[in-house]
């Protein structure tokens, strides 16, 4: 560690404390069960169907598929979206081909990975910084530069819903379809309604850190029963009703397991509690850091109510101490009154506890460094780097990603272990 403060006296925990990891409670054991004793130890079964039916209902749409994963729901909901506006590819081809599609940038990778499956070009919006979502005047202006572009993929990080009105009214305006990868916000809500719902396609996850999970999994939600059964086929390798495997259209292998599907349906009762349990641990951390020079990820309090799914903080620019980063590690001078995400982390790290950096940005990532970007003041990329020196102005994902990190936000992570965290950044500051 490089950090020169002074961490004396505070003992690290004996167990280890995570970023968020699964909280069970009991029930689970008995559905997985139940599929074992039954015999449906496949994509198939009551499992399944109950949490389908419960979920829909839940987050109040008409159709929910089961999947193997939340990149899987996603994946479909691309390709459904693709069909949609660009008709039926050959066997080899994806559905968007070469097409581009306006994408989240601070968002993790499996959000925007399906339009490259899909043979799609992602151009990646500039983040806004009021809830840390997609930047709509920056996706306006995408428009005026891109006008033939049909899609937009959003996210809700962290489980704060974006600013979806306005970002609806944009798609809307410009006549594209919106897919809504609602993975880490289950449970959220905009304006009384649930996320995952507003996209014209919606997928959400149930992988071992989200707020509720199967060890893995994830869902289409929809109101469309065309688009529920056309997932549902797609998922279970495009089968034609016939006696024999008979294929008309390229499938996956994307459904769900009946084991996980019980999983599932044991977290399922517990979902609100868990809302509850992070919603206190934000609190409390905003509590306990109020006097230091950083600010909580924000959301909009009058319209939205996320699932606080991740507590996460961001130092103010007067506070950072001097920190540079290449594609593989970061590097920081310790500073008295100052400190940076990645002295806070090492600070965590070295008691036994789990932070994380911000989902570093899309546009930032090697794998997408030709791709587009678009900030809603200057010109996108040609200014990517500019917060370097020029201040956080122009690239506000990579000015988020600079400054910000992500807190330990377990549920079982107890009041004590809490205030030790809150102590240790403390001494950060010091
Ligand atoms: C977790 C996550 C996904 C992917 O979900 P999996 O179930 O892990 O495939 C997609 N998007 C976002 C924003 C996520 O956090």
């Amino acid at each position: 560690m490089n950090s020169t403060k002074d961490f004396s006296g505070i003992k690290p925990f004996e167990k280890k404390l995570y970023l968020s990891s699964p909280t069970m409670h009991g029930d689970e054991l008995k559905y997985m069960q139940e599929a074992y004793e039954t015999n449906w130890m496949s994509t198939v079964g009551a499992n399944i169907n109950e949490i389908e039916k419960k979920i829909a209902e839940y987050v109040g749409c008409k159709y929910a598929v089961a999947l193997s994963a939340g990149t899987a729901a996603l994946h479909l909901a691309t390709k459904l979206a693709g069909e949609k506006l660009y008709g039926m590819p050959k066997p080899n081809q994806g559905t968007l081909q070469g097409h581009k599609v306006f994408c989240a940038d601070m968002t993790f990778d499996a959000s925007v990975n399906p339009v490259a499956y899909e043979d799609g070009e992602a151009i990646f919006i500039d983040t806004e910084r009021d809830t840390w979502n997609m930047d709509p005047i920056a996706l306006e202006k995408a428009f005026e530069i891109y006008p033939e572009v049909k899609l937009v993929v959003i996210a809700h990080l962290y489980g704060t819903p974006g600013k979806i009105d306005e970002l609806k009214a944009v798609c809307e305006k410009h006549g594209a379809l919106m897919i809504e990868d609602a993975a880490e916000s289950f449970g959220a809500t905009y304006k009384g309604k649930q996320t995952g719902t507003f996209g014209d396609y919606n997928a959400i996850s149930f992988n071992g850190n989200k707020i509720i999970t199967g060890s893995s999994g994830g869902m289409f939600l929809t109101d469309s029963l065309a688009d529920a059964d056309k997932v549902r086929k797609w998922s279970t390798q495009s089968r034609e009703d016939a006696p024999w495997y008979q294929h008309e259209e390229i499938g996956y292998n994307y459904r769900m397991s009946n084991v996980i599907a019980g999983v599932i349906r044991g977290q399922l009762p517990y979902l609100e509690e868990h809302i509850a349990q992070k919603k206190a641990i934000y609190e409390r951390y905003k509590e306990g850091l109020k006097d230091l020079p950083v600010t909580m990820n924000p959301f909009d309090e009058k319209n939205s109510s996320p699932n606080y799914w991740l507590s996460c903080l961001l130092i103010d620019e007067n506070a950072m101490c001097k920190t540079v980063r290449d594609e593989n590690k970061a590097l920081y001078i310790s500073e008295k009154g100052k400190s940076c995400p990645t002295e806070i982390l090492e600070a965590i790290a070295s008691i036994n506890a789990e932070g994380r950096p911000i989902w570093k940005p899309m546009h930032m990532q090697p794998i997408y460094r030709m791709n587009s970007f678009i900030t809603a003041k200057g010109n996108g990329r040609a200014q990517s780097n500019a917060y370097i020196d020029e201040g956080a102005s122009i690239d506000v994902g990579a000015d988020i990603f600079e400054r910000g990190l992500c807190l330990p936000s377990d549920n079982k992570m107890t009041k004590e272990q809490q205030d030790t965290i809150i102590e240790v950044i403390h001494r950060c500051f010091a």
